[in-house]
C-alpha cells in the first residue's frame, strides 16, 4: 500500500490499545457523522500482535487494590463480555488466594466489587478456604491461605486470535493497518508545539491527530516527542520528590508446563478460573525438597490450549540497567536478555505442586523453550493515560494493559470530545498533584 500525505488520524501500534482505540474511534466518527475509519491509518515497525499483546498469558481480572483500576478493569471486562467470540475470550472467572498479610488488602477489594456490582465471593479463614478449593480441586493443598476472592466474571484471551478478532473489527470499520513501516519521529508546527506530521522510514505522513499504543517501546516515542525522562512527584508525606526516572522496565516471567491441559479440570470437569496464589508458605523444591523462599512469593496459571499445557507465570523482576540502556529489541522471546531461565522454571513447577498434588513430579515436562518479555512502567507503576503537545495521545499502560481492551473506547470517546470520569485517575498531572493510588501488600508491582 502506497503511503497517504495526510490522514487525520495516525495510530502507532497494532497491539491491544491502538488496535482498541482505531475501531472505537472509527465506529464514534460514524456514528457522530464525523468521518469514518478511512480516516485512521495504523501504523506498525513490525505487525499486529508482535508486541506485549501477541506473548501476553491474556488473563483478564477486576482483583486490583486501587479503586480507579477496578472501575477500569470493570469497564473492560464488559468490552470483552460484548463479542467473545471475536475477541476470543474465555469467561472461566479468576481467583485470588491470599495470606494474612493481604486479607485486609483482599476484603476491600471484594468490598468494592460488591459496590460496583462486579460479581465476586469472598471466603474467609484457613479452614473455609481449604473447604472452598477442596471442592474446587480434590488435590488442592496450599497451607497458610486465609482469604480467596473468587471472580465470576473475567478470565482468560487467547493473545493473537483476540488481537486479529480487533483487528478484523478495526478494518470491518474501514482503518487501514500497515505493517513493517517504523516511525522515527514527529514533525511540529511553527506556531505551536502540536504534532503537524508522523516522520516513518518510508516519508512524512501528515496527521491532525496522533494516538501512541507502542506498549514496551513507550520511551522512544516519548524521547521523540521530547518529554521528560524524570518527574517530579508530590508524596503522601505532601513533599516532593525530584528526580524520579519516568521509565523502569520490568521482565515478565512466564512459560508453560507441557500436559494435556485437560488434566487441570475441576471436580465437575469444567475448565477452572485463572488461579492467582499469593503467600508467604515457605516454598520448597518439587526436585529435592531444599528450601526455595521463605519469602512471599506469587503465581498464577491456566490450562490453555493455545499454549499447550498449563500456563502462567511468577513475579517479575526489576531490570536494574537504566532505561536508555535496555534493549528492548528484539523483543519477547526473541530477547537474548529477558527470557525466563532454569530459576524460574524450578520455582514456578514447585510453585504449582505446591498448590496442587497434580502438579508434583512435573517439573520435567515443563516446555522449556524461550518465554517471558519486558514491560516498561511508569514511576508509580500505574498507566499514564493523557494528551500531550496538543494533539498526541500516549496510552502507556505500564504493563497492566491486555486485560484492559475498554481503555481504547474510553480514549475514542475522550479525543471525540466525550472524557470519561475513568480516564482522570491516570493523567500525568498526578505525579505533580500527588494524587497518586494506594499501595497493596502484593509482591506484584501490578496489583
Ligand atoms: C510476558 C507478558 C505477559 C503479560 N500478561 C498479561 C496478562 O495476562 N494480562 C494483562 O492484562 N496484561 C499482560 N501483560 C501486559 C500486556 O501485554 C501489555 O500491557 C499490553 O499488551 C500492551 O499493549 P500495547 O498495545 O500498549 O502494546 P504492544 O502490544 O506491545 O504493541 C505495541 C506495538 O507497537 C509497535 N511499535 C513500537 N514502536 C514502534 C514504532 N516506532 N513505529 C511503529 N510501530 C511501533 C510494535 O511493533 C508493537 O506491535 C503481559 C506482558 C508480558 C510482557
Amino acid at each position: 500500500m502506497s503511503l497517504p500525505s495526510h490522514v487525520k488520524y495516525v495510530v502507532i501500534g497494532a497491539g491491544i490499545h491502538g488496535l482498541s482505540t482505531a475501531y472505537h474511534l472509527a465506529a464514534g466518527l460514524k456514528a457522530a457523522g464525523r468521518g469514518s475509519g478511512e480516516d485512521i491509518l495504523i501504523v506498525d515497525k513490525s505487525a499486529i500482535a508482535s508486541g506485549a499483546s501477541g506473548i501476553a498469558c491474556g488473563v483478564i481480572r477486576n482483583n486490583y487494590f486501587q479503586p480507579a483500576m477496578r472501575e477500569l478493569m470493570a469497564h473492560s471486562v464488559a468490552v470483552w463480555e460484548s463479542d467473545p467470540k471475536t475477541y476470543s475470550y474465555h469467561p472461566v472467572g479468576y481467583m485470588q488466594i491470599s495470606p494474612e498479610a493481604m486479607h485486609a488488602d483482599v476484603a476491600e477489594i471484594y468490598e468494592q466489587q460488591q459496590a460496583i456490582g462486579y460479581e465476586s465471593s469472598f471466603i474467609e479463614g484457613a479452614a473455609d478456604c481449604m473447604t472452598y478449593m477442596k471442592g474446587l480441586f480434590d488435590d488442592w493443598q496450599a497451607q497458610g491461605i486465609t482469604s480467596v476472592l473468587h471472580e465470576k466474571r473475567g478470565g482468560y484471551a487467547n493473545n493473537t486470535a483476540a488481537m486479529y478478532g480487533l483487528a478484523s473489527k478495526a478494518e470491518a470499520e474501514g482503518v487501514r493497518i500497515v505493517s513493517g513501516l517504523e516511525v522515527k519521529g514527529f514533525t511540529y508546527g511553527s506556531n505551536s508545539g502540536a504534532v503537524t506530521g508522523v516522520e516513518t522510514d518510508r516519508g512524512i505522513i501528515g496527521t491532525d491527530y496522533v494516538v501512541v499504543g507502542v506498549g514496551p517501546w513507550v520511551k522512544e516515542i516519548w524521547d521523540f516527542l521530547d518529554l521528560p525522562n524524570e518527574v517530579s512527584i508530590k508524596g503522601n508525606d505532601g513533599r516532593m520528590h525530584d528526580g524520579i526516572p519516568m521509565w523502569t522496565y520490568w521482565s515478565l516471567q512466564e512459560g508453560t508446563l507441557g500436559v494435556d491441559p485437560n488434566m487441570h479440570r475441576t471436580n465437575d470437569g469444567d475448565l477452572p478460573p485463572v488461579i492467582h496464589v499469593d503467600t508467604d508458605a515457605p516454598l520448597h523444591s518439587d526436585v529435592d525438597g531444599s528450601l526455595i523462599t521463605d519469602q512471599m512469593w506469587g503465581i498464577y496459571y491456566k490450562p490453555d490450549f493455545n499454549f499447550g499445557g498449563v500456563q502462567g507465570g511468577a513475579m517479575p523482576f526489576k531490570v536494574e540497567a537504566e532505561a536508555d540502556d535496555v534493549a528492548v529489541d528484539p523483543y519477547g522471546p526473541d530477547s537474548p536478555d529477558f527470557v525466563v531461565d532454569d530459576s524460574f522454571i524450578h520455582m514456578w513447577c514447585s510453585a504449582l505442586a505446591h498448590c496442587q498434588k497434580r502438579f508434583e513430579g512435573k517439573t520435567p515436562v515443563y516446555k522449556n523453550e524461550p518465554s517471558g518479555g519486558i514491560g516498561a512502567f511508569t514511576p508509580d507503576s500505574f498507566p499514564v493515560f493523557d494528551i500531550f503537545r496538543e494533539n498526541v495521545y500516549v496510552i502507556a499502560d505500564s504493563n497492566h494493559g491486555f486485560k484492559m481492551i475498554g481503555v481504547g473506547q474510553l480514549v475514542a470517546d475522550d479525543i471525540l470530545g466525550r472524557p470519561s470520569a475513568m480516564l482522570e485517575p491516570f493523567r500525568f498531572s498526578r505525579y505533580a498533584e500527588g494524587r497518586l493510588h494506594p499501595v497493596s501488600h502484593s509482591p506484584f508491582p501490578w496489583s
